[in-house]
């Protein structure tokens, strides 16, 4: 189990107690609601959550819920953050795909534990946004590319971790044959208007094992890249 984060280290200090105590009690309410890798949770705790929300937003940054970003797109609630690295089983040597950027804040938090990470985003003013933001914190191993996620990226498969950050309502087949074998992907499945379930594919010699798991919402999966912004 991780350490709770001391009051004063790395992002707090003496002035920013209020800060520290917003951030162990993240850690602790991820913890409470059931996420246990230890390694997930210290990716968590690592990434400033406060520097990937709007501005307006800065005070709930450690709150456990969605919170609007540009392009009418949201940053995804930290517990399914969470939930869905931990179904993915990243380790230190995976080449992993993100489908749907955002603000960059899940490909940053993927970044601490995989080898390296392609993020696709299909607005040209997010893509741009996350990628300044993941530069300026340092995370080197994280590409982002401006691009239809719906189409795959076949320029860097196969991928040993595929994972969709946008609501689905069928499974992208490009996405996966760009999965390697023994490789897993981590989608939200369904209908666009309503309430989706995280699904987890392994990719096996047999063929594609399936598991639904918890309810969720997200913003839409749409297809080719956004004309405007
Ligand atoms: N992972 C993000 C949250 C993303 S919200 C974060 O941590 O902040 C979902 C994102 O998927 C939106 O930014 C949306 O524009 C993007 N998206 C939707 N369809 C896409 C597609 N076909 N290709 C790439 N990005 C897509």
């Amino acid at each position: 189990m991780p350490s709770v984060p001391k009051a004063g280290a790395k992002h707090g200090g003496i002035g920013e107690s209020a800060d520290s105590v917003g951030r162990m009690e993240f850690l602790l309410t991820l913890r409470r609601r059931g996420i246990a890798d230890a390694a997930v949770l210290r990716a968590l705790d690592e990434v400033p959550r406060e520097e990937f929300v709007t501005p307006n937003y800065g005070d709930a940054a450690y709150a456990d819920q969605a919170l609007p970003i540009d392009c009418g797109q949201t940053i995804s609630q930290p517990y399914v953050v969470a939930y869905m690295t931990e179904q993915l089983e990243v380790g230190p040597e995976h080449h992993v795909l993100e489908v749907g950027t955002g603000s960059g804040y899940q490909a940053a938090v993927l970044s601490r534990l995989a080898r390296d990470v392609v993020s696709v985003e299909r607005y040209r003013t997010l893509a741009e946004a996350a990628r300044r933001r993941l530069e300026k914190l340092r995370y080197h191993n994280v590409t982002v590319v401006l691009g239809d996620g719906l189409a795959g990226l076949p320029a860097n498969a196969p991928y040993d971790r595929i994972i969709v950050t946008a609501a689905a309502e069928s499974i992208p087949q490009p996405l996966v044959d760009e999965l390697a074998e023994g490789g897993i992907m981590v989608l939200p499945l369904g209908p666009h208007d309503d309430a989706q379930r995280i699904v987890k594919l392994t990719k096996t010699a047999d063929g594609i094992e399936r598991e639904d798991l918890i309810w969720v919402r997200f913003v839409p999966l749409l297809p080719g890249q956004a004309r405007e912004l």
